[in-house]
């Protein structure tokens, strides 16, 4: 049984319609995506202190404005991107258009995570509309309040005979993929990256993979620990540290950690006070497995400030460890929580070495005064992003890629990089039905000199605009 049939016809009959293809549409489904989020603003930020406590002022930042950004930076660039774009020509082809037409793929599938739920959903959904595709939605369904108010409230601003929306958690996303998409989005762990890539094979679907791993924090001896330590531990405990790119873990020498820990404490008692349960400004963990999970993770090395939890609440207080060993369970799986182990190192070429070691990260930070440091750890190492003497602030330029490399990812989005990513870059030739006298010299019987001369035809380019389409 395929309880998906229905849908996936109803929007693959609108793909092959046509009604998806008009920039008219587009723009009018765009608009109303940035209506979506106007109308339902408090409700939008209610839902996300449900699921998470997420607090307004983060979820404002990081799930409402950064998805009007890329509506608005959609609208305003469309008609450019739609575009065909010319290609140089041969001189066989000088009297031809050859060109890349931006295609829609047709129906892709797009399966969300639960940690920024809107905009891990939409900032997809945008590039995928700005494309030109029908879209299903596969909310998380760990965050439960956003994904009733996407399965509720969302379409009555999509056009319904090209945006669905399927609820449910692995069962049903297994069955769904069983279904075959013209593109898959997928957000998420690399456990279930792999299940869904095994499933888009089945279809040779093509696929983007934004996953998640360890993000390690190289801190310099030279420089300021409080200005690290504010910086480091905004970005470690936003969202509760639920974040898929947040630093996972800081490399240092021994003498910076000395003097990053009563830095990272002052930061923590002026941005959540004494007792940061109490704090409005501190998300909770998203449900009790990943609480137990992260409970679990407080006994790897020592505390050395935080360690407090609340079951009831789903609290971890911010907590950093130290005495971490590479073979301590805090080390071996993506933290996903406000909990920042620090280990020692001799310096930037063992951190360097340190990283290598392991899979190339989703973001990789590196701190230091020293612009030279920085740039080593830049050039020695690989990751999907890179954020020198900061955290995570690259996500808030839309005009930069975003993705992983190898374990943390395939593929790009945001921003152009979004519409680029679902539409498929067909490349054109139209000649000309006449002028066949042009074509001769390239059919047999094959003689020497016409090779020569087709050889040297294809090889030379001329710059004309001309075309005769
Ligand atoms: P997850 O992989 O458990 O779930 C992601 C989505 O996949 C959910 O919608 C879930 O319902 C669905 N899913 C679960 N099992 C499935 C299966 N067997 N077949 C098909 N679909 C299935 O991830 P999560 O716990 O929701 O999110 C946390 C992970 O996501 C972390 O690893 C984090 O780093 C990563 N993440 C990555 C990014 C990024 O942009 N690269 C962003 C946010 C989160």
């Amino acid at each position: 049984m395929n309880p998906y049939a229905g849908t996936l016809k109803r929007l693959q009959d609108a793909f092959y319609s046509g009604r998806t293809r008009p920039l008219k549409f587009r723009i009018n489904q765009l608009r109303s995506l940035s209506r979506f989020l106007k109308e339902n603003r408090n409700l939008l930020l209610d839902t996300l202190a449900q699921d998470l406590n997420k607090p307004s002022f983060e979820a404002e930042l990081s799930e409402i404005v950064l998805c009007e950004e890329e509506i608005q930076l959609a609208l305003n660039n469309l008609h450019k991107w739609v575009k065909d774009e010319p290609v140089e020509k041969n001189l066989v082809t000088q009297l031809d258009s050859a060109f890349i037409r931006k295609e829609p793929y047709g129906v892709a599938l797009i399966i969300a995570p639960w940690n920024y739920p809107l905009n891990l959903l939409l900032v997809p959904l945008v590039g995928a509309i700005a494309a030109g595709n029908c879209v299903v939605l596969k909310p998380s369904e760990v965050s439960k309040s956003m994904e009733q108010v996407i399965a509720e409230v969302l379409p009555r601003y999509l056009d319904q005979n090209c945006f669905a929306t399927v609820l449910g958690g692995p069962r049903e996303a297994t069955l769904l993929l069983k279904n075959k998409f013209d593109y898959i989005f997928f957000t998420g762990s690399p456990t279930v990256g792999r299940i869904v890539m095994a499933a888009a094979s089945q279809h040779l679907t093509p696929i983007t993979l934004e996953l998640g791993g360890k993000n390690p924090c190289y801190v310099d001896d030279n420089c300021d620990p409080q200005t690290v330590a504010n910086r480091v531990a905004w970005f470690r405990f936003f969202n509760a540290g639920q974040t898929c790119v947040a630093p996972d873990y800081v490399l240092c020498s021994p003498e910076t950690r000395e003097k990053l820990l009563p830095a990272l404490q002052r930061a923590v008692t002026q941005f959540y006070g004494k007792d940061p349960q109490c704090s409005p400004d501190l998300a909770r963990i998203i449900s009790p497995k990943h609480f137990l999970r992260l409970r679990g993770l407080l006994g790897s090395g020592r505390v050395a400030l935080g360690g407090q939890s609340d079951e009831q609440e789903r609290y971890i207080a911010p907590t950093v460890l130290v005495d971490v060993k590479e073979t301590d369970p805090v080390m071996q799986e993506e933290i996903f929580g406000p909990i920042l182990p620090i280990l020692t190192v001799g310096g930037v070429e063992e951190a360097i070495a340190f990283i290598r070691k392991r899979e190339k990260p989703l973001a990789l930070f590196a701190f230091s005064n020293d612009s030279k440091v920085v740039n080593k750890v830049l050039e020695q190492t690989s990751s999907g992003t890179f954020g020198g003497n900061d955290g995570f602030m690259f996500m808030t330029i839309i005009s930069m890629p975003f993705g992983g490399v190898g374990h943390s990812g395939m593929g790009k989005y945001h921003g152009k990089f979004t519409f680029d990513t679902f539409s498929h870059g067909r490349g054109c030739l139209l000649r000309s039905p006449h002028l066949e006298f042009i074509n001769k010299f390239r059919y047999p019987p094959y003689a020497p000199g016409r090779q020569g001369l087709l050889v040297w035809l294809l090889k030379h380019k001329l710059s004309l605009p001309c075309s005769i389409l």
